[in-house]
């Protein structure tokens, strides 16, 4: 790679300090930084585009080597889009540009104002002001979700007070735990009392030039809807999520190159969804709702004709697979990486029934529910989750247990056992992978209209009393009326996080009942479940 090359150019109305690396000849991408850093915070990041790219990075006005303003007005969105189109015109040429926090604001303002210099975007972690003002309005009746947006920028508040945070500034320790310079801190000031608030509602416009947010998962500052603003804006609008804090560009620098990367090529894959026993019923439903959502999905069953049939449906790729197979498990995840990738979400869903109190079940049913319920999941999870884990791009593990596996009763002990086996399997992963920003849930399902009455098997049943009782098992199933592309879409509003993370999601009504029931009078559980009789 070429040396870093240093020179100023006249912005708006001062010298602003610019540095180029990479290969001069091939297609420039632009990196704006954000508060309180300077353009160092790209370093590695553009260490890493320089293999591809001629990397142009600038310390914004006011911090690193560029001259400061005046006076607060001088931090104004409008000058620093003045700036930054000065910055591109001594490119020479149309550039991709990357903005992170306020270099991410700046560059929302840039694409709007001037789409004729811009290639694409990438936004990480700064939101168009315009558009979350809008955001705020059109959600002006859910005041509980607006007020838990606003509290993220609790601290912008403090910055316009006057003199107390150029006092705090003052403070080493404060500076170190930032790690941010004080000029930086101090003229950095100005962005927010130039812009935030001070001019009432600000105009938003439509966004002709391609989009890619990145979303930073532990980002206290900026979250999904946030992001979310700037979908009626957006014509083009692409989004990854990058398991890291607000400042990924320092401490993810390879995962962030990786996205920019990707985002500038416009290969930014689909998700990726695997789907266990999604030949029928429940699986069956997921992998539409998923398909419909723009997911890419794998269906494994060991029904093969039925996982054909589902991936036709869902334009997916359908495997066959026995999850109680720990070998045949791990050779399909082998081979769905190498096609396919790895998985951003594993629901593990493949189960069977049977049906019959502990005394009339035999071993061979216990194994047989055990290796499916059970060791299905077990090899499922060991196949996927430690290539999601080295990914590190965080992801969703879904385990199909049932709400009689918190519901102890007479019917169904060893169908129980599993349920209640996966259920705590599922709890446990949550609490070990969410570090790594893997999130697990048990899916509690009460009475859910499937084909899973067709395979039942009734312990110390003849062949013809197998049949009526599984017609009658399927009649009530039918009677309840709850059909499987309700837990569908309980799973596609869990994973896309529509509502706030559960680690044990009961479905249905007598799946929710029982689940309180348990907590306020579990002994009534217990006597509910001695009624229960197979
Ligand atoms: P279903 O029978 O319609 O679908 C289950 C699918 O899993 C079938 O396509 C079957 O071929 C497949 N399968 C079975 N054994 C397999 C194996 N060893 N390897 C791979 N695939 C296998 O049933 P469903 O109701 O959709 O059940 C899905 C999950 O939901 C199961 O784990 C079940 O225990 C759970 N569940 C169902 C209900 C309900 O009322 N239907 C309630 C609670 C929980």
């Amino acid at each position: 790679m070429e040396p870093v090359r240093e020179w100023v150019v006249r912005g708006a109305d001062l010298g602003l300090r610019v540095t180029e690396e990479g290969v001069a000849e091939r297609v420039p991408v632009v990196l704006v930084h954000g508060f309180p850093d300077t353009s160092e915070v790209w370093g590695a990041v553009a260490g890493r585009l320089g293999a591809r790219f001629r990397v142009i990075r600038y310390d914004v006005r006011g911090s690193g080597g560029s001259e400061a303003p005046a006076d607060v007005e001088g931090y104004s969105l409008e000058r620093l889009v003045e700036d930054l189109v000065a910055v591109v015109r001594d490119v020479g040429r149309p550039v991709h540009l990357v903005g992170h926090d306020w270099g991410s604001t700046q560059g929302w303002a840039a694409v709007a104002a001037r789409p004729d210099l811009f290639l694409s975007f990438t936004s990480i972690s700064g939101p168009d002001l315009g558009q979350v003002g809008d955001w705020v309005r059109r959600n002006r009746l859910r005041p509980f979700k607006v007020l838990n947006v606003l509290r993220r920028s609790w601290y912008i508040a403090g910055f316009k007070v006057p003199v107390v945070p150029e006092l705090v500034w003052r403070v080493p320790a404060v500076r170190r735990r930032l790690g941010a310079g004080r000029r930086e801190l101090v003229n950095g000031l100005g962005l927010y009392r130039a812009n935030v608030g001070a001019k009432g509602p600000r105009d938003v416009r439509k966004v002709s030039v391609r989009v890619h947010q990145v979303r930073l998962t532990d980002d206290p500052y900026v979250v999904r809807e946030h992001l979310e603003a700037a979908e009626p804006w957006v014509e083009q609008l692409t989004r990854s999520v990058l398991h890291a804090g607000h400042w990924a560009p320092r401490t993810h620098p390879d995962q962030v190159a990786r996205h920019i990367e990707d985002a500038i090529d416009g290969t930014h894959r689909r998700r990726l969804v695997v789907i266990t026993g999604a030949g029928s019923g429940i699986g069956r439903a997921t992998a539409e709702a998923f398909a419909r959502d723009g997911a890419e999905v794998v269906v494994l069953d060991v029904d093969e004709e039925r996982a054909r049939e589902t991936a036709e449906r869902v334009g997916g790729h359908a495997y066959r697979l026995d999850v109680a197979d720990a070998a045949a498990t791990g050779a399909v995840a082998e081979e769905v990486a190498r096609r396919h990738g790895v998985p951003d979400v594993v629901v593990a869903n493949a189960g069977i029934g049977v049906v019959g109190s502990f005394l009339r079940t035999s071993e061979e049913d216990w194994r047989r529910v055990v290796d499916v319920n059970l060791w299905g999941v077990v090899h499922t999870l060991r196949a996927f989750a430690p290539r999601m884990v080295e990914r590190a791009e965080g992801g969703h593990l879904v385990v199909t247990a049932s709400a009689a596996g918190y519901l102890p009763n007479a019917a169904l002990p060893a169908y129980s056992t599993t349920k209640a086996a996966v259920l705590m399997l599922a709890q446990c992963l949550d609490a070990e992978l969410r570090e790594h920003g893997i999130r697990a849930t048990a899916l509690c399902p009460g009475i859910v209209h499937t084909d899973i009455t067709r395979t039942f098997t009734f312990a110390g049943s003849t062949e013809a009393e197998q049949d009526e009782r599984r017609q009658r098992a399927a009649r009530t199933s039918r009677l309840r009326g709850f059909g499987p592309e309700k837990v569908a879409a309980e799973v596609l509003d869990l994973v896309n996080e529509v509502r706030p993370h559960r680690v044990v999601v009961p479905v249905t009504a007598e799946a929710n009942a029982v689940h309180l029931l348990n907590r306020v009078a579990p002994g009534l559980v217990r006597a509910l479940g001695r009624l229960w009789r197979a």
